[in-house]
């Protein structure tokens, strides 16, 4: 089992001259705006306010990063997650949106400390055009993904598995990497701290950016 057993805020930043630098391995969180990414977050690194959670959408306009100590038996091992603006916010204009997108396009295309993404969907909505066009932009990317339904709670127990199932289907992803998770009720948590683990253990899997 992995654990969180402390966590901090690094920095925040809007261009790669911003990222910190390199060292801990990167996990970068995507999603929507208001999909539940903030509470995601503060409950993968064990802290109730690690990562303010808004109940005004479109706000979070840069990206933040923190760095997450986990535990596994004896092992420590430091990841950095960053937390990416969230994307498909209706009432902004068009000159924003295309400020964001190419926030998140130069931060995946050129981060080398980055070994995997996780793509946050609404278990209830499913997957939205804007989270279609992310994961085949992240398949194009070839970044590792890993695709979590939160919210699952909203869901009677009875449909949370043939809805992830359907939603693997839909998106054409490996339903291994098709996780279920609710923030209110802890669902999913050992599922994704144990992917965090697997995806930050391996080599350096960084694409070479040209
Ligand atoms: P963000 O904009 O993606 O960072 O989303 P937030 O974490 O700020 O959450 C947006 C809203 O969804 C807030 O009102 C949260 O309380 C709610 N929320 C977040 N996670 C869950 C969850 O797992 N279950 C339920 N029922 N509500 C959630």
């Amino acid at each position: 089992m992995i654990r969180p057993v402390d966590a901090r805020f690094v920095t925040t930043a809007v261009a790669p001259e911003g990222y910190p630098p390199g060292g801990q391995p990167e996990i970068a969180f995507v999603g929507r705006s208001n999909v539940g990414k903030s509470s995601m977050i503060n409950v993968l690194s064990g802290r109730k306010k690690l990562v303010r959670v808004s109940n005004t959408p479109g706000r979070t306009r840069t990206l933040n990063f923190f760095d997450v100590d986990l535990m596994r038996g004896d092992e420590r091992r430091t990841v950095r997650f960053a937390d990416l603006p969230g994307y498909g916010f209706a009432k902004v204009a068009k000159t924003e949106r295309a400020t964001w997108e190419k926030m998140i396009t130069t931060y995946l295309e050129q981060r080398a400390e980055l070994r995997g993404v996780v793509s946050i969907l609404d278990a209830e909505v499913g997957p939205t055009p804007d989270d279609v066009r992310t994961l085949g932009y992240l398949q194009k990317a070839e970044r590792p993904t890993l695709v979590v339904a939160t919210k699952l709670d909203r869901l009677a127990k009875a449909r949370r598995k043939p809805k992830l199932r359907s939603m693997a289907e839909v998106l054409g992803v490996d339903p291994a990497w098709v996780v279920g998770f609710s923030a209110t009720e802890k669902l999913g948590l050992s599922e994704v701290l144990d992917a965090v683990w697997e995806l930050t253990g391996m080599g350096d899997t960084s694409v070479d950016p040209t």
